[in-house]
């Protein structure tokens, strides 16, 4: 057996006239750094999500620094975010030369837990990101009132959670901004680096909008200095063609995960995802707990199943942040996640005899272990 932990390739093939045809209608016309392409996207995004701006930008890190930086936040300030993320959460605070604050996660959902964030604001907090992790949203509606209690800032990274919903909204229209990344493994991924920002402001969109493309609107009309941070014609043409596809494989994604849940449901030593109420996962990751996981992990590697984890040192954790000097006790949930987490193989394609397999396995190994 080989079973990869995603295939780029299964989609590419499903849809390769239409990708072709786009990369060489860019080609053509020569369009490779903003241009036609790159407005097309921009707009069919906005349009998609129902919001007024959608700013892109090279990659997801750069959309989260972009967003902090516009909305002044700058050394001395503090920003709140996730104990549970990809480094980008929180590299990007620190790009912008404010501090990551974290707050420990959720034990059900691996989302930041909204109980412990007011505890951790100061007179320095400006803003709070909670990260849509694995394609489920972060728990909004009590994030959104203490933002609002305290008058932070709210950047929702949706890196992970293209068209994810929360009670009827979609990830990344809730906060002041959403933020995008468009890398190839991603639900809706680019082939090479891509990012993107939305919004509904119109004086933040113009600031973010220079500041990602030199401080210019109009060339050689530098109203501040800013970054070369773009999205180039060739990814937004292959985004355009994607993004009339992104929801079946979103459906497909939910499909998958549901038989995973299914058929490891019997199982008492494997915890299987827990879906939010009222919400919509994406499922970028299938992520179950195991107190074996390490040796799950290795057992499933020896079938020809490749597995990740998502992540295996918690933010607060890597050596990055020992500056912070922060201890497990202070992350007790995100502290005990790192060693139990497993992300199974997924992709809108993955065939329901391979995820058979996968869990056919586990289950043996399991058994074998109680
Ligand atoms: C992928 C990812 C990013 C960064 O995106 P890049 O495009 O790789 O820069 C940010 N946050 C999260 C949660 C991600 O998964």
């Amino acid at each position: 057996m080989n079973i990869p932990f995603v295939d780029l390739n299964a989609q590419y093939e499903s849809i390769k006239d239409e990708i072709d045809n786009a990369i060489v209608d860019v080609i053509h016309r020569s369009a490779f750094i903003k241009g036609e392409y790159v407005r097309d996207f921009e707009s069919e995004y906005a349009e998609k999500y129902g919001v007024k701006h959608c700013i892109s930008c090279a990659n997801g890190t750069d959309a989260l620094f972009i967003a902090q930086k516009m909305h002044g936040i700058g050394p001395g300030d503090e920003v709140i975010t996730t104990a549970l993320s990809w480094i980008s959460t929180s590299e990007s605070i620190s790009l912008t030369g404010a501090k990551p604050v974290f707050v420990d996660i959720e034990e059900d959902y691996f989302t930041i837990d909204p109980q412990k964030i007011e505890k951790k604001i100061t007179s320095k907090t400006k803003a709070i990101i909670p990260v849509h992790l694995y394609g489920q949203c972060a728990d909004m509606d009590p994030i959104l009132d203490i933002a609002r209690k305290h008058n932070l800032y709210v950047i929702e990274d949706t890196a992970q959670a293209h068209f994810a919903e929360y009670k009827g909204k979609l990830a990344g229209t809730m906060g002041d901004v959403g933020t995008f990344s468009f890398y190839p493994g991603k639900n809706l991924g680019a082939y090479g680096d891509a990012g993107a920002i939305i919004t509904n402001n119109d004086d933040l969109a113009e600031k973010m909008r220079m500041f990602a493309n030199h401080g210019a609107l109009k060339k050689h009309n530098h109203k501040m200095e800013g970054i070369n941070s773009r999205l180039d014609g060739l990814q937004a043409a292959i985004l355009s063609v994607k993004l009339r596809h992104i929801l079946d494989w979103n459906e497909k994604r939910r499909n998958v995960a549901s038989l995973y849940s299914e058929l490891l449901a019997k199982n008492e030593s494997i915890i299987t995802p827990e879906i939010r109420g009222k919400s919509k996962h994406v499922f970028h990751v299938y992520c179950i707990r195991t107190g074996n996981r390490d040796k799950l992990k290795s057992i499933l590697e020896d079938q020809g199943v490749s597995t990740a984890i998502h992540y295996p040192t918690a933010l607060p954790f890597l050596e990055a942040y020992e500056y912070l000097n922060h201890k497990p006790e202070d992350f007790p949930v995100a502290h005990r996640t790192q060693s139990e987490i497993l992300s199974l193989p997924i992709f809108p394609e993955l065939g329901s005899e391979n995820i058979e397999f996968v869990t056919q396995k586990i289950i043996e190994y399991e058994f074998n272990n109680i």
